[in-house]
């Protein structure tokens, strides 16, 4: 299958759509998930097309990694997590539901569970709250 521009993702990267953007650089912008799994919930979609991992171009992937782990970083210091849960899902038998490449980054604490995958949205109070204390963390990474 080929990569359809008509997307969220795409629209929300070209700001046709609204987002929580707490990252934006030349090669992908960061957003919260509108049904986090857990507080923090962030998602890094890269600027260049593709569908998810498969059809990636590796040189993109190569500039992708570090603003995920700068990122993953920043997010284990805003919500003091003990742990990052790195999420990719490929194609829709593996769980994807939106069809342009993103690593979901959810900040983990020691015996607390996640919530289930595209559950219940967020109250956009908290989602602006949550994306304060990340962009603080980030500026310091
Ligand atoms: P996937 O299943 O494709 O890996 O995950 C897509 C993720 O995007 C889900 O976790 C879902 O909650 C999130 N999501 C879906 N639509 C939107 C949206 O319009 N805005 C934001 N910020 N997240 C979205």
């Amino acid at each position: 299958m080929s990569y359809d521009a008509d997307n969220i993702f795409a629209k929300i990267i070209a700001g046709e759509f609204p987002a929580h953007k707490v990252y934006e650089d030349e090669t992908a912008i960061a957003i919260l998930d509108i049904m986090p799994q857990a507080a923090g919930h962030t998602l890094v979609i890269p600027k260049a097309p593709s569908r998810n991992l498969l059809d990636a171009k590796e040189d993109d992937l190569a500039r992708l990694m570090p603003v995920v782990q700068k990122i993953a970083r920043a997010a284990k210091d805003a919500f003091s997590a003990d742990g990052i849960h790195i999420q990719q899902f490929n194609e829709a038998a593996a769980g994807q539901t939106v069809f342009h490449l993103h690593f979901h980054i959810i900040p983990r604490h020691e015996g607390v569970a996640i919530r289930p995958h595209s559950g219940e949205m967020e109250n956009q109070d908290t989602l602006a709250a949550h994306s304060e204390k990340l962009k603080a963390a980030i500026a310091k990474v």
